[in-house]
């Protein structure tokens, strides 16, 4: 039997609590042996520790860490882990900006150790078979539509609104995690227009338009003032009917046939990334596609931005 591969969580937050732990205990393939968060306390009484510095100086045995901080602190904290030969699973978005990942991807590559940039809606039930589906269809539109409400998903989330922390685009990457792996070709930002706060510096709404080398139309409508029913859907208009992926990727529905209504459509998706960590750092390799955030980084280079109404949470 293989050792479980010793694992450190960094950024002790919403998702490192929601997710990243119980799919970890829910699995061989890791042990959790620390913790890491400016605020905070132990997990199960194992050791813990404010910064990477002090786990680094300690005598905690780790192989892999999983960061789960806002994007803007994670390079830094990513390069100590990869300069301690630690594999290094980035929450996404991977990076704040595309040259860093780049760079650590580079510095990975260097130490030959595996960098996982993670992309969990990629792993929610539907996608898959949804990329199958397409395979070969001719796909006339695409429409994407990610209106939730920034109240209730993130609260008190101030990175969120910062630069760097992506505002609405925060939960539109996954979206076009998601694009970027089931349609068939590379797609462009043809159009871009993003609503800015007067108070922040970041999205609170954005509406654009992508085409890809064949000229098909993929239109995509972020918003973070949705109230009521919530929205994460993908909607692919085909020769052989109309495909929908509703409830970020968790839910499929193929021309008109009935989706399954499973209660919990997203549980796949960390046990999921969690396998996929184990098993790159099993073969020696890295996965780091960046293909969403350059799409957002172009809709921020290219944009239109306007100037809305102040967002007071
Ligand atoms: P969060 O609840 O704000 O947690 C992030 C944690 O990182 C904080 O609790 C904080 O803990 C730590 N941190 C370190 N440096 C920080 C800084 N400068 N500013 C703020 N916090 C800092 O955020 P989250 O929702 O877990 O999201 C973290 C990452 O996971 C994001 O990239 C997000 O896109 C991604 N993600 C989130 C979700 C979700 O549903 N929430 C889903 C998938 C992925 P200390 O103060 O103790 O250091």
């Amino acid at each position: 039997m293989t050792a479980p591969i010793r694992l450190a969580v960094i950024g002790m937050g919403k998702i490192a609590h929601d997710q990243h732990l119980p799919a970890i205990a829910a699995t061989s393939n890791f042990e959790l042996v620390a913790t890491v968060s400016r605020h905070g306390e132990s997990v199960n009484g194992l050791p813990f520790f404010h910064d990477i510095a002090a786990l680094a100086a300690s005598d905690v045995d780790v192989d892999a860490v999983s960061l789960c901080t806002p994007p803007q602190v994670r390079r830094q904290i990513a390069e100590t882990a990869i300069a301690q030969g630690w594999h290094v699973f980035l929450e996404k978005p991977p990076g704040a900006t595309l040259a860093e990942v780049v760079a650590l991807r580079d510095a990975a590559a260097a130490k030959n150790i595996s960098l996982f940039a993670s992309w969990h809606s990629r792993y929610a039930d539907g996608v898959e078979p949804a990329r199958n589906w397409l395979e070969g269809r001719e796909i006339a539109h695409v429409a994407i539509t990610w209106r939730e409400d920034v109240r209730v998903w993130h609260p008190g989330q101030d990175w969120i609104w910062e630069p760097g922390g992506f505002g609405v685009f925060d939960p539109g990457i996954n979206a076009l995690s998601i694009a970027t792996r089931i349609l068939p070709r590379p797609f462009f930002v043809e159009k871009a227009d993003l609503d800015i706060p007067s108070n922040r510096a970041a999205p609170i709404a954005a509406r654009l338009s992508f085409r890809d080398s064949t000229g098909l139309p993929i239109e995509m409508d972020l918003d973070f003032r949705q109230e009521g029913e919530q929205s994460w859907d993908i909607v692919v208009t085909t020769d052989a009917g109309t495909l929908t992926l509703a409830k970020g990727g968790g839910q499929l529905s193929i021309a008109g046939g009935d989706a399954p209504d499973d209660a919990d459509d997203l549980k796949g998706e960390y046990p999921g990334l969690y396998r996929r960590f184990a098993a790159i750092i099993r073969a020696g390799v890295s996965d780091v596609d960046l293909a969403p955030l350059r799409l957002v980084a172009d809709a921020f280079l290219t944009g239109r931005i306007n100037q809305v109404e102040p967002f007071i949470e």
